[in-house]
Order: C-alpha cells, then sequence, then structure tokens
C-alpha cells in the first residue's frame, strides 16, 4: 500500500519467458568476454531492454548487414532462424551464438520431420505472417508451407484437398487457434488432418493468470513494445477483461490523469517485458501518488 492507501501490485506471473531469460543470459555472457557481439535483430521484442543491453556493448544487426559481415560473433535470438542464416555464416566464417528457444526448436524439428509425408500432404503453419520466428519455421521446410493469420486469410481458399498438416507459432492466441482449425476442418475434403498444439505453455498459462490479474485490479498499466506479439496478445485479454487496461513502453508513458480514482493499481507485462520495467513503473507510480 502507498501512503494514500493505494494499492499497487506487480504481476508475478509476468516477466521474462525462459527462452528469453536463457537469451540474455547468453548475451550478457559473451558481452562479459570483452569481444565484439552482434545480435540478429532484436534479441527480444522490448525497446528499453534492447537499449540496456546496448548500452553493454551489443550491436543490434539486420539481415542486410548480417550478409555484409564476415569473421565475427553472432547471436541467434529465442526465436531461431532458418537453415539459411547458418549457411551465410558459414560461407562468411561468422561463428553463430545460438540462443534459440529449445521449444522453438524442438518444434522447427517437427515440421522438418512432417516433410517425409510432405508429398500426399499440404503443411499448414498457423501464425503471424513474417514473424521471424514463422519465417524460422518456414525455412526449415524451404518455405513449402501456407502460413494463416488469421479465419480471413481462409476466405479465398474454397477446398483443402490434400491431407493436411497443421501447427502453430508458440505464440499464439489459442481462441484464434481454434476459430482457425474449425474454419480449415470446414473446408476440408482431405482424409486426414493432423494438428499439432505447439502454442508454448508458458503463453497457455498467463492467458489464465492475467485474467484473473485484470479482475483485480481497477487500473492496469500493462507494460510491453507493440511489437510484441506476446504482448498484443496478452495487453487484447487483459484490456477485454478490463477496460481500464493501458498499454505502455516505459515508465515515462504514464498518463496519471487515468490513476486519479484508482485504488488497485496492477502492472504487468508480457513475456518479452523485464521485471525491472515493471519495478520502474511501479516506482514511479509510487512517486507520483506520495507526492499528491
Ligand atoms: S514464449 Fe515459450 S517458446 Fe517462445 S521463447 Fe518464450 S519459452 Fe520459448
Amino acid at each position: 500500500m502507498s501512503e494514500n492507501n493505494v494499492k499497487i501490485e506487480i504481476d508475478s506471473s509476468a516477466g521474462f519467458c525462459q527462452g528469453v531469460v536463457n537469451a540474455i543470459k547468453i548475451a550478457e555472457n559473451e558481452l562479459k568476454k570483452g569481444e565484439k557481439i552482434y545480435c540478429l535483430g532484436d534479441i527480444v521484442h522490448n525497446k528499453t531492454e534492447v537499449e540496456r543491453l546496448k548500452s553493454l556493448g551489443l550491436i543490434t544487426i539486420s539481415y542486410e548487414e548480417f550478409e555484409k559481415l564476415s569473421n565475427c560473433n553472432v547471436i541467434v535470438r529465442a526465436h531461431g532462424e532458418p537453415p539459411s542464416t547458418f549457411e551465410t555464416a558459414k560461407k562468411r566464417d561468422i561463428t553463430i551464438i545460438n540462443a534459440t528457444c529449445p521449444i522453438v526448436f524442438k518444434l522447427q524439428k517437427e515440421i522438418k520431420e512432417a516433410t517425409s509425408t510432405l508429398k500426399s500432404s499440404e503443411i499448414i503453419i498457423v501464425g503471424k505472417k513474417g514473424h521471424p520466428e514463422v519465417l524460422g519455421l518456414l525455412g526449415q521446410i524451404d518455405g513449402k508451407a501456407r502460413v494463416i493469420s488469421s479465419v480471413k486469410d481462409l476466405e479465398s481458399i474454397s477446398i483443402f484437398k490434400k491431407n493436411l498438416i497443421i501447427f502453430s507459432q508458440t505464440t499464439m492466441d489459442r481462441n484464434v487457434y481454434a476459430e482457425i482449425i474449425k474454419e480449415i476442418c470446414l473446408k476440408a475434403e482431405c482424409r486426414r488432418i493432423s494438428i499439432t498444439n505447439s502454442i508454448c505453455k508458458h503463453v497457455l498459462k498467463r492467458k489464465d493468470s492475467i485474467i484473473d490479474f485484470a479482475k483485480t485490479h481497477q487500473v492496469v498499466l500493462f507494460v510491453s513494445s507493440s511489437n510484441s506479439s506476446n504482448g498484443m496478445y496478452l495487453f487484447n485479454i487483459c484490456k477485454a477483461e478490463n477496460q481500464n487496461t493501458y498499454l505502455l513502453n516505459s515508465a515515462q508513458e504514464i498518463d496519471f490523469s487515468l490513476l486519479s480514482n484508482a485504488k488497485t493499481i496492477g502492472i504487468s507485462g508480457a513475456t518479452s517485458t523485464p521485471m525491472w520495467l515493471m519495478e520502474e513503473v511501479a516506482e514511479r507510480v509510487k512517486g507520483y501518488l506520495e507526492g499528491k
């Protein structure tokens, strides 16, 4: 409780997932060695954490920049990469420090193995088009899969004639995945549909806990970058449960007018939101309330 009896609580189930914790730990350990370390894309979909690691020396690079580098160390983040990235590294004498999340790695392997039945089947990946994880999954099978992001994407397809093997991105919304599968089944003339529930358990568990958290606070400050799929997924769930849920990137973005009559303020975030950032938000809210 703060001085004027407003309860401020940080969501204990929020914060980095294990995949992101591992990737950051790997980056920090490499940086300690004092060598120049590059990371292919933002190590996590969170601007402030990317800035923190940049201040420690981590250099984030684009794919164009990666293709011009040679003889250096590059981190592959938790989302994973297609095999072409590892081939480029080999050709250019780049040492890859592989921080692919083991869950994503397992999914890549499963998708690759599914190609043995590809002749008579079609692979569908349900996920966000262009998302790095989806690109990494597609790369395992030379792009030979259809990516479906929403039920709308299915409108132009009248019938699925081949047998289907369906996977999802690990951070997919389970309701959207279920809706898409239902729609696919309605359009399927095939004999076999294999469905893999590849949504990460960490993401699934967070859905229930964020609903409870949203219910028990009058205002929720949800800390996440808008380019985090998982962040937007959880933010929308939280907002649907509690209309007084607000998205912010950092403590500097708090709009204090939104907190005026609240007696309970919750602070939550995505699996890509660092705990230190949520603590910073809590401290700033506390400071504001004490100064009122
Ligand atoms: S959300 Fe799950 S699958 Fe994705 S990086 Fe985190 S632990 Fe791995």
